[in-house]
């Protein structure tokens, strides 16, 4: 039995998180969701470094499993579709092929689909899984950071278009949401840090304690994912083998985690704690609602797990080269945001290190706004 904790979401215990779970995983799908079909579907580098392993194991426990049940059992068989890494993947054209692929593999309503990646993923094959024969159950298997701690949970799903990221979508709750941390031994380092923001967003507005976990520990934490010790890798670790910084990974992990579950518990369509999720931490300061310690704390922390907190950041500027937005379509772009309520804006105002102002975004006026753009 491996070490396993679950989080409840929308009054279910539907977040399962622990080590090595693949076995556990499998039997629990198999068991629990019971359909003549498993279809996985994941990119094409995830696919090359675990889908051989976990197809196996699959295919292996679900002949174990039927025999124990007789012979009055409807096969189940396990099919997988690897699509291209990246965002361009989220994308109507990609979503179609794998509908096709679903399609030309005779697959019906009696299908489970198994997301299994990042958030591009988990946002795509989500999509798939709420219109295909109008909604079959999904579950998801998490291999990013930020996929764990924050895109896995809530139940949006959602495909790009030329007009912008995430305009066509569905809300469709997964059966199962599977963190294991096992998938961050692989994951590059700019994935990890990519995630570390969210994690260090969500401490800074829930939990000052959490916060302080992270100021304290940055190298116990980076050296679990970029560092793990050789001799005890995330695949061998178990409750009793797994070193200090894996234990530490996995609490802060589940921390940012199970706030993702509260607040989607209580706010499922976004109508206002939701929003808490997007902060601004200058404009809290310029409206005189937090200190300079603060500031100085959330830059730091930012600063040592290597994410830029300016424009003028190396890896900014090589991405950005040297095009400048200016404020006007800054506040333009603003216009539309969700969170918005007609043409106001609201803005989370961080009020200290782990409290917000109100328990939602304020409406802030835009001269407030332009004045902390503005270089
Ligand atoms: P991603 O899914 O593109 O993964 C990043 C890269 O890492 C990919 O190249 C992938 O192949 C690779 N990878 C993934 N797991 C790996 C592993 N274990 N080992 C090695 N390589 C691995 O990116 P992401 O950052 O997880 O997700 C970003 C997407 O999530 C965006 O499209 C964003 O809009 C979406 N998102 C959705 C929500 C939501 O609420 N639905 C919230 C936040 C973000």
């Amino acid at each position: 039995e491996p070490f396993i904790e679950k989080i409840s979401i929308l009054h279910e215990e539907s977040i399962i998180i622990g080590f090595n779970l693949t076995k556990y995983m499998i039997r629990d799908i198999i068991l629990n969701i019971p359909v003549s079909t498993y279809a996985l579907i994941t990119d094409s580098n995830i696919a090359s470094i675990y889908l051989e392993n976990l197809s196996n194991q699959f295919k292996n426990l679900a002949s174990k499993l039927s025999l124990s049940k007789g012979n009055n059992t409807v096969p189940q068989r396990f099919i997988s579709y690897a699509i291209p890494p990246g965002e361009q993947s989220k994308s109507s054209d990609t979503k179609a092929d794998i509908e096709d692929f679903l399609l030309s593999q005779a697959c019906t309503r009696d299908t489970c689909i198994i997301a299994f990646g990042g958030g591009v993923i988990r946002d795509l094959v989500g999509f798939v899984a709420a219109t295909f024969m109008r909604g079959v159950p999904f579950v998801q298997v998490t291999t990013t950071l930020l996929a764990m701690v924050d895109s896995s949970i809530g139940g949006k799903t959602a495909v790009d278009t030329p007009h912008g990221k995430n305009l066509i979508g569905a809300f469709w709750q997964p059966k199962r949401i599977y963190i294991d941390i096992i998938y961050l031994e692989s994951l590059p380092e700019r994935q990890f840090i990519n995630g570390m923001a969210e994690v260090i967003k969500t401490a800074a507005i829930w939990k000052e304690s959490d916060f302080v976990i992270l100021e304290n520990k940055v190298a116990s934490i980076r050296d679990a994912v970029l560092n793990p010790k050789k001799d005890i890798p995330f695949q061998g670790a178990t409750l009793e083998t797994r070193t200090p910084s894996q234990s530490l990974l996995l609490s802060v992990i589940r921390s940012s985690a199970e706030f993702k579950a509260y607040v989607v518990t209580h706010d499922e369509k976004e109508s206002g704690l939701r929003g808490l999720l997007n902060l601004e931490a200058e404009l809290a300061r310029s409206l005189g609602h937090l200190n300079q310690v603060a500031i100085g704390r959330l830059v730091r922390c930012l600063e040592s797990y290597g994410l830029p907190i300016s424009l003028d950041d190396k890896n900014i500027r090589k991405f950005v080269g040297n095009r400048r937005c200016p404020v006007d379509k800054l506040m333009e772009i603003m216009k539309v945001d969700k969170k918005n309520i007609g043409d106001k804006k609201r803005i989370v105002i961080l009020s200290g290190i782990g409290k917000t102002l109100e328990q939602k975004a304020t409406f802030v006026a835009d001269s407030a706004i332009r004045k902390v753009l503005s270089p």
